[in-house]
């Protein structure tokens, strides 16, 4: 399989380029026919995988292809257990969606060192960012403050959610979100591995889901 063949915009194609992936990795090329052809029922995506697999590729893809630039709504709510792994995640939106229009949004609470620093002020307004990448603490507080705007989404991503049913109440907090989301909502869920908790909050997001494992 090519990147061409998957049936990618042509902006992220470019971006595709830009970083210099010349083929799909496995993961890529069995996972993003079905993340970006996602109607009718089988658009969920369970996938379990390591890190070095080209996860990240897969859902950044899958998101900025969901996200219709021409509207200021929050299209795309990508959740993970880290701060850190937002901004990275961040950054790879950033260079997938260099050619696009996207706009990004980390969600995550300041370190206690932000907090401290005088240029730290407590931000406010309705989020304009096509695509959301946070945790699940601060993503829901965006939403209980009505910064948030949850009626446009499209696609719900959960990366590393292994981490994320180890982590005290990110589950459940993970499980909540969803029930704010529009019904129709696309679920992409990856983690390395795939125990019981795992299989669990799974069920819950995202019922009837494909399941690959690379
Ligand atoms: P990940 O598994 O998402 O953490 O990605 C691991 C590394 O593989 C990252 O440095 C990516 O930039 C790189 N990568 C992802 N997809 C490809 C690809 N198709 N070709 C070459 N490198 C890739």
């Amino acid at each position: 399989t090519t990147f061409e063949e998957i049936g990618m915009s042509e902006e992220l194609l470019k971006g595709v380029y830009h970083m210099k992936f010349t083929k799909p990795s496995k993961i890529q090329a069995s996972s993003l026919p079905l993340i970006l052809s996602a109607d009718g029922d089988h658009k969920n995506l369970i996938a379990q995988g390591h890190n070095g697999s080209g996860k990240t590729a897969c859902f950044v893809l899958g998101m900025l292809s969901r996200v219709d630039t021409s509207s200021e709504a929050t299209q795309a709510l990508c959740l993970v257990p880290t701060r850190e792994l937002a901004r990275q995640i961040g950054d790879v939106v950033a260079s997938l969606g260099r050619y696009t229009k996207a706009t990004t949004k980390i969600a995550v609470k300041a370190t206690e060192e932000e907090r401290r620093a005088a240029y730290a002020r407590e931000e406010t307004g309705h989020l304009t960012e096509h695509i959301v990448v946070g945790t699940p603490g601060k993503v829901m507080e965006l939403i209980k403050k009505r910064r948030l705007n949850t009626s446009a989404m499209k696609i719900l991503v959960l990366d590393e959610a292994d981490e994320m049913v180890d982590t005290q109440g990110m589950g459940d907090q993970t499980i909540r979100i969803k029930r704010m989301l529009p019904k129709g909502v696309q679920v992409l869920l990856f983690s390395a591995t795939y125990a019981d908790n795992v299989r669990g909050l799974a069920s819950k997001l995202a019922p009837s889901a494909n399941q690959i494992t690379i």
